[in-house]
């Protein structure tokens, strides 16, 4: 029996700092659920299966030759602070290491936060070795008041290259002995090694009514969508879950969303049905795309940043999310579609629409539409706080996800 309950998700969270770790808790996920690793596509797809690369997975519950498509599409990846290539750096008595800023983080967020270290090491043979160190090791520290006395008037003000550089330690091992060792790798040839906050994921709220997490953008759709997916019963449709990394660096590479990881597949599944061109080209234009990535929850602090018709608030469903610019990839047919899939569902459904002059993100629907000829739909769960070190959303809105995604599985 697959737990749909916000605890799995905590679990998730707590065993998932970098999309490496994010693609090694869906591994368990769902060889726990009977599903099939493949390593590659050149033989048969089997029924239940999925296929990793790197930070990135795919997984499927295949459907039959008259079938069309329902994929769920996330991302892996959030913006965090990443180890240097030669990291180690000693001045004035203390030991730092040099990071890189990966993607659109809020940096004020993670100064004095015990941070651990994460990420895989490649050895000198290729093999690759997966390490958590969930531990205090480092922390950014805040320059104190008494030192930036303009601090009040003009706000914090970080240079990204300076001013969050962490220290972890006074007499530190060198970077690279230690990355040795902490991940029981004889050699290190190269490395990704993520700093993350170690504070686990936790309800928040007088009543309970929240969850707070680093990496909720993306992990709850991540989450959500192999937990619809494992606890779907075989359809006529082929089910398709894509989990993506590079999202939040525009998803141009192998691994993201603009990459060949769910073209290669549907490719392979067209063969195995015996689809010619023609047939594929109309396959999928009865066939839907739902791209999940986390929308903004009304502020109450900053009410005006919001249109108040558009708002989404905590614990009233997810969000479709509307943008005629194309940002996300969203019809009046798609959102007709997800409505009346809701509403049979009995699952409560928001809109998000961002101001005009307060342009939004975008996510991998566009990109996925564009590329496959599917229709995408966008959606997400409310939120606070994205790109912070630690997020904050409704602590029911991840069960009305894994239902919504549930019920367009199976529509
Ligand atoms: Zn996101």
């Amino acid at each position: 029996m697959v737990d749909t309950s916000v605890d799995a998700l905590i679990e998730w969270l707590d065993n998932s700092p970098t999309p490496f770790h994010v693609v090694a808790t869906a591994q368990q996920l769902l060889g726990d659920a009977g599903f099939i690793q493949q390593s590659g596509l050149t033989h048969e797809v089997v029924q239940n299966g999925f296929l990793i690369r790197d930070g990135s997975l795919v997984a499927w519950r295949k459907g039959s030759k008259n079938g069309a498509l329902r994929v769920i599409g996330a991302h892996t990846d959030s913006p965090n602070l990443r180890v240097q290539s030669n990291p180690d750096i000693t001045q004035a008595g203390w030991a730092q290491l040099g990071i890189e800023i990966y993607g659109g983080v809020l940096l004020n967020s993670w100064l004095d936060r015990d941070l651990g270290i994460a990420g895989r090491v490649i050895d000198r043979d290729g093999q690759v070795h997966l390490f958590n160190v969930n531990e205090p090791l480092a922390r950014v520290p805040q320059l104190a008041i008494h030192l930036d006395r303009e601090i009040s008037e003009r706000g914090l003000l970080l240079d990204k290259h300076q001013h969050a550089t962490p220290i972890w330690g006074v007499h530190a091992p060198v970077f690279a002995d230690w990355i040795g060792e902490v991940s029981g790798a004889a050699t290190v040839a190269a490395f990704d090694a993520h700093l993350y906050d170690i504070a686990p994921a936790s309800i928040l709220g007088v009543d309970e009514s929240m969850l707070v997490s680093a990496r909720l953008d993306n992990q709850v759709s991540c989450w959500a969508a192999l937990t619809a997916l494992v606890t779907s019963p075989v359809l006529e449709h082929t089910v398709v879950v894509v989990l993506n990394d590079h999202e939040e660096v525009g998803s141009e590479s192998i691994t993201g969303a603009a990459g060949n990881l769910l073209p290669s597949l549907l490719s392979a599944i067209d063969r195995d049905h015996g689809l010619s061109d023609g047939a594929v080209f109309d396959m999928r234009s009865r066939s839907w795309c739902l791209s999940a990535d986390n929308a903004h929850a009304v502020h109450p602090n900053y009410l005006e940043r919001h249109d108040p018709r558009h708002a989404p608030r905590p614990n009233s469903g997810p969000a479709l999310k509307l943008n005629g610019n194309q940002r996300y990839a969203t019809t009046a047919r798609g959102a007709a579609h997800l409505r009346s899939i809701a509403e049979r569902a009995e699952i409560p459904m928001q809109t998000f629409m961002s101001r005009n002059n307060m342009p939004c993100g975008s996510t991998i629907g566009p990109i996925t539409s564009t590329q496959l000829g599917i229709e995408a739909i966008d959606i997400g769960i409310p939120q606070l706080s994205m790109h912070s070190a630690r997020e904050m959303c409704g602590s029911e809105d991840p069960e009305y996800l894994v239902a919504l995604m549930t019920a367009f599985a199976q529509s």
